[in-house]
């Protein structure tokens, strides 16, 4: 009979790089940039009606809006909240122990699973149309 298999020792400088790589926010290629960026909303949440200026709150919005348009009145509902339009701003797609995505085969065995391939197959058709667009 042969012997156990050794088992396998891991430092806790290992450990912690393999953390660190599940953990922080890089990587994941023009996804996982576009997403560090704040997708397509951007860090700022708001956005001034008339000059177009990017707001973190409607707060300092509304400190832009006293001194470079004091003549007309403040309508905070009038600032677009980009990160409701959007769906939010950086989500960590790149992030890989934030969300554990199945494999093809796991999904492909349920319901909801199929429905997520597909859903997975159309976003990545409209990126690949997105980088043909933006690389002309
Ligand atoms: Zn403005």
């Amino acid at each position: 009979m042969a012997g156990k298999a050794k088992p396998k020792k891991h430092t806790a400088k290992e450990l912690k790089q393999k953390q660190d790589a599940a953990l922080t926010n890089k990587g994941g290629g023009k996804a996982g940039l576009a997403d560090r960026k704040g997708g397509a909303a951007g860090h700022a949440k708001f956005k001034c009606p008339i000059c177009g200026m990017a707001a973190p709150s409607i707060k300092s919005g509304e400190l832009h809006w006293d001194s470079k348009h004091p003549k007309m009145p403040f309508k905070p509902e009038e600032w677009s909240d980009l990160h409701a339009i959007h769906g939010g701003t950086t989500k960590g797609v790149a992030v890989k122990g934030a969300e554990k995505e199945k494999t093809v085969h796991e999904l492909k065995k349920t319901e909801a699973g199929r429905k997520r391939l597909a859903e997975i197959e159309k976003e990545k058709l409209e990126k690949q149309f997105q980088d043909v667009k933006l690389n002309k």
